[in-house]
């Protein structure tokens, strides 16, 4: 089989909000199956750089490929049929739907092109798949059937991760998907994020502050500071570089 290029190439994005370049001729791959860490200060652009590549905002300039194929730019319906998912920083669940329901909406991106005929009883085979991804998450099952909003801020990450798991993603961009859990809990969604990747062939882009986590699990990071690319490398190196270190004491 020929490797038709990597899994995203990132080149030359600008972001521009008015006068702020919240991303500057950012250029850089993720290979295939390759397992990325993205980190970088406070307002460094990392959320950015997710937002440009799910479609959810247009770059100024610059473009963005995967696979060999040019990405639409701004237009997250046509991202998502290229099977790149993602996660917020922030949760973004549907609140008024259960814990299942919300995965199992996960499945409707895959449905872009659907006509709307022989349609009747989709929702209950995205159920079922629902349920094995939310076992592979260990969400207990005990929790399926409650309104998310009741249920506890780990699980919720763990559900926002299952429902983009929906959407068969060759690329699964999250962003934070650990921000204020303990460190144990950090390294079980690293482990079992990373084991996924594993087995379902997902070449994975995360931002993630916890350095030892970095360490484990990331064959390579990335860093921004200020919305350039400042450091592109492995963990051992990119870890240590001098620059990234002053770029994070500095914040
Ligand atoms: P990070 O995720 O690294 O903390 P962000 O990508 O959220 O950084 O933000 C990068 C910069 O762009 C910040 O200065 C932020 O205030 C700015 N920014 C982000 N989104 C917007 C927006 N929609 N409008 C205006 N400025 C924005
Ligand atoms: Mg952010």
């Amino acid at each position: 089989q020929v490797e038709p290029g990597p899994a995203l190439a990132v080149r030359d994005v600008t972001k521009r909000f008015g006068g702020l370049a919240a991303l500057s001729n950012v250029s850089f791959d993720i290979r295939k199956g390759e397992f990325l860490g993205l980190i970088g200060p406070n307002g460094s652009g990392k959320s950015t750089l997710i937002n440009v590549v799910s479609g959810a905002l247009e770059p100024t300039s610059g473009t963005l490929e995967a696979h060999g194929r040019r990405l639409s730019l701004g237009r997250p319906e046509k991202t998502a049929d290229e099977r790149i998912g993602r996660t917020f920083q922030g949760i973004r669940l549907f609140t008024d739907f259960t814990a299942i329901e919300n995965v199992a909406l996960g499945a409707y991106c895959r449905h872009q092109r659907w006509t709307g005929s022989g349609g009747a009883g989709y929702f209950a085979i995205w159920r079922r798949e629902a349920a094995e991804v939310l076992e592979l998450v260990r969400v207990p099952a005990s929790m399926w059937s409650r309104d998310v909003t009741t249920l506890p801020y780990g699980i919720q990450r763990r559900i926002e991760i299952a429902r983009a798991l929906m959407g068969h993603p060759h690329l699964l961009m999250l962003d934070e998907p650990t921000a204020g859990m303990a460190e144990d809990e950090t390294q079980e969604i690293f482990a079992l994020v990373s084991e996924v990747a594993r087995e379902r062939d997902i070449s994975v882009l995360a931002v993630e502050h916890d350095v030892p986590v970095m360490r484990t699990y990331c064959d390579r990071v990335v860093v921004l500071n200020f919305g350039q690319l400042i450091a592109d490398g492995s963990p051992e190196v990119v870890l240590r570089d001098r620059t990234v270190v002053e770029a994070y004491l500095g914040q």
